[in-house]
């Protein structure tokens, strides 16, 4: 059945409400005009042609709408639907021919829609419809666009529907919404991460996020309504607050590294931005700060900080630290004509802690010493461990820096004389103390610590463990010393050397067995020194290498001249021992001389082994194996340990110079030979006695069974050609054992 729109309206109302379709959004503002009936019969032409006129126009009208339009008569059959209604729905005309029923239509615009709930909505739409109430709702089609419907009914019955492409409005709500969840998260990451106060212009806190009451540990309550001041460190100075308060009140934005206090005492640092609130005047009225933790960074920092600055071991300050906090006291000092002193310490003896009780109980004796001296010194000054067993004390004097030197220098032998207990075994130091006065020894950190190392060279020199304040004498010495070196430097590079030989003889016969080399330099200008003004310089600046050589290989030679039976005895130093090269070196010479192993002995001191005992006893054993014979120089002095005598298989012990100087008239000196004598028996080991001047040392040592004798009376060392080792001068001026025999 075909519709047919209402013949009755006069012209001008049709054109109206054909206006009023536009007007009205697309909807007619009355629906009478929409009125379908069956043609009158007996219609007039001009009626029909009204009809038609009207028809089209309204056809046209609906058709140029923007939006998809339908109208629907009394019994809900579609009157008419717009091409746009159509292709909004994909919709075949066939769809939504005139007369169809709304269900029909629903039905073909249903199929295209997408969602569970489209069966629920067309019921929905059809009770509407049957009640004649407006309806709205949206659907989403299966081609991704969105069609919001309109149905509104008509007064006479019939309804029309406008269905709008909503496709853009729903998408730009689904991005807004999606921007709205975004932002809602990121807030809430914000909160989650940042510290957020606000404060009004007084500093009371007027808003803290949770972080804020999490960080600081007060809860909201005690935090709202409080000066923020409550949080205050005391860590910065006042400068930082009047510096940020005078940009906030110009309006700027402040920034900064902040510590503040929690209600816990503790302390944790923020890196802040304070914006202010500008009121209407363009004043702040309010501050909003925004805070990051930056507590773990600036732990970090001040570890990197800490461990660039401190000794690991010790935890005192190290030599860069101390070199930039005695300039910056020197400058502070010299502003206020203060008196400075630097104290430059070395330990004595603690090599042999090292040596002997390993390298762990060196680093505990330090640990124990550094806290010896931060109980000694005073707060105020600075302690330092400068490296290895060098420390420094800087202090600001406070009255007479000579009494105050002199006190503390006191204060520190003793108290580093103490002996340390270190698992269960005790061990002793020694501390040489250097000292240097500012302004009066200099202005600077260098000069300071240079001159203060002069004077402990000094203390060093007269024997250790002592104090010494810096002369000017000692930088002269200091000079001559330098010059001694280059000379020696160069002496070395040209052999200027020269070997005396002293005879060491049978105790009881008094025949040379051997003869010690004893190396003399021939100094250009000052004519020949004697060991005990080069060697230590030698071994110092890494010449007695080059020097030992030397004197091992001039000894082996000049000894192939000699008696088939006179050994030679070198003394070796302890750079060679630590050279690695040793047993390479003395095969070497013995086979370019010819001397024969058996004639070649090597004196060494105790402290030369216990470095890398294992090493040096292997090296020992095979030099022995080639029949090579060792002394052990110096006995009796300098160290306690009996242990390398033991452990070492010496030929010989050599009893020291002073002992025998003073037999035998002090008892300590006799017991101590005859105890040497005893160990040695005990190890099956010959005993020489040194220093041998006078006919009582001769006949006590004698008298002991000292088996060797060698000294002054026997022969001052000499040159190997007026060395006579036939011994014959020796018996015919001196009696023989068998005077001395009780
Ligand atoms: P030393 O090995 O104990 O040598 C003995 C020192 O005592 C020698 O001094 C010798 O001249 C001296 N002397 C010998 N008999 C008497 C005496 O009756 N009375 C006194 N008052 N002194 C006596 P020198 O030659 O000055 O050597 C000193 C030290 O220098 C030596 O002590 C030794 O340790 C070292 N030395 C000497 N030559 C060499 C060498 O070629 N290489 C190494 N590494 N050290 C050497
Ligand atoms: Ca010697
Ligand atoms: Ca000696």
């Amino acid at each position: 059945m075909s519709s047919r729109l209402g013949d009755t309206m006069i012209e001008p109302t049709i054109e109206f409400e054909i206006a009023n379709v536009d007007m009205n959004n697309g909807f007619p503002a009355s629906c009478d005009t929409c009125r379908s009936r069956q043609p009158a019969s007996g219609e007039t032409d001009r009626q029909r042609r009204v009809e038609v006129n009207w028809k089209h126009l309204l056809h046209t009208a609906i058709e140029s709408s923007a939006h998809g339009l339908c109208v629907f008569d009394d019994q809900s059959r579609l009157v008419i639907g717009n091409e746009q209604h159509r292709s909004l729905y994909s919709l075949a005309s066939s769809e939504v021919s005139p007369g169809r029923p709304v269900e029909d239509v629903l039905k073909g615009r249903h199929a295209r829609v997408v969602g569970a709930n489209a069966n629920g909505q067309l019921s929905h739409y059809l009770s509407a419809i049957r009640r004649g109430e407006e309806f709205q709702t949206t659907y989403e089609l299966q081609d991704g666009s969105f069609v919001e419907l309109d149905m509104h009914p008509m007064s006479g019955g019939g309804f029309v529907e406008r269905h709008r492409d909503v496709t853009e409005l729903r998408l730009a709500e689904v991005r807004a919404e999606e921007a709205r969840q975004e932002l809602i998260e990121k807030q809430y990451a914000i909160d989650q991460a940042v510290i957020v106060a606000i404060t009004d212009i007084r500093g009371t806190i007027t808003y803290a996020n949770d972080r804020f009451c999490d960080i600081s540990g007060y809860t909201r309550e005690e935090l709202v309504g409080n000066n923020h001041r409550l949080l205050k460190s005391g860590v910065h100075s006042q400068d930082i607050f009047r510096q940020m308060y005078r940009c906030l009140a110009r309006g700027g934005v402040w920034r900064g590294e902040l510590c503040n206090r929690a209600k816990s005492g503790q302390l944790y640092w923020v890196d802040t931005v304070i914006t202010p609130q500008l009121g209407p005047e363009g004043k702040p009225v309010a501050y909003m700060a925004i805070r990051v933790d930056i507590t773990a960074r600036k732990k970090a920092e001040a570890q990197l900080c800490h461990a660039a600055r401190h000794d690991a071991l010790t935890g005192l300050l190290n030599r860069a630290a101390l070199l930039e906090s005695l300039s910056e006291w020197l400058s502070q000092t010299q502003a206020k004509q203060q008196t400075l002193v630097v104290y430059l310490l070395d330990l004595d003896g603690f090599k042999h802690v090292n040596d002997t009780l390993g390298h762990a109980a060196g680093d505990a004796l330090l640990k124990q010493l550094s806290g010896r001296l931060i109980s000694v010194v005073p707060e105020t000054a600075l302690i330092a461990r400068l490296g290895g067993d060098e420390f420094a004390i800087v202090q600001i004097s406070a009255g007479d820096e000579r009494e105050e030197t002199q006190a503390l220098s006191v204060d520190l032998l003793q108290t580093i004389a103490i002996p340390f207990a270190i698992e269960s075994q005790q061990a002793t130091v020694g501390v040489s103390i250097g000292i240097s006065i500012a302004p009066l020894h200099g202005l600077t950190a260098p000069e300071l610590l240079y001159k203060a190392d002069l004077a402990l060279y000094r203390v060093k020199s007269e024997g250790r463990s002592g104090y010494h304040v810096f002369e000017d004498e000692m930088r002269s010495r200091a000079q001559d010393r330098n010059q001694l070196v280059n000379e020696l430097r160069a002496s070395v590079a040209r052999g200027e050397f020269e070997l005396h030989y002293q005879t060491i003889c049978e105790a009881g016969s008094l025949r040379p067995r051997s003869a010690e080399a004893l190396v003399r330099w021939r100094h250009s200008s000052r004519g020949l020194l004697y060991p005990d003004e080069f060697i230590g310089v030698a071994e110092e600046t890494g010449l007695m290498e080059a020097l030992g050589r030397w004197t091992l290989e001039r000894a082996c030679s000049d000894a192939v001249s000699w008696p088939g039976e006179i050994k030679v005895a070198v003394n070796l130093s302890p750079a060679q021992f630590r050279g690695g090269f040793l047993f390479d070196l003395i095969i070497g010479v013995l086979m370019k001389t010819g001397l024969p192993p058996h004639r070649l002995e090597l004196e060494v001191t105790e402290s030369m082994l216990l470095q890398d005992e294992e090493e040096n006893l292997l090296l020992f054993r095979q030099l022995k194996n080639i029949g090579v014979s060792f002394a052990l120089d110096d006995f009796g002095v300098g160290y306690a340990s009996l242990g390398s005598v033991v452990a070492f298989p010496f030929d010989k012990l050599k009893v020291d110079r002073s002992f025998t100087s003073e037999l035998p008239s002090k008892p300590a000196s006799r017991a101590v030979v005859a105890s040497i004598m005893t160990l040695a028996r005990g190890l099956n080991v010959q005993v020489t006695a040194e220093g041998v001047e006078t006919m009582e040392q001769l006949q006590f040592l004698r008298n002991q069974g000292v088996d060797f004798v060698q000294g002054y009376l026997l022969g001052r060392p000499v040159p190997s050609d007026a060395l006579d080792l036939t011994g014959a001068p020796l018996r015919s001026g001196l009696p023989d054992a068998s005077c001395f025999k009780k």
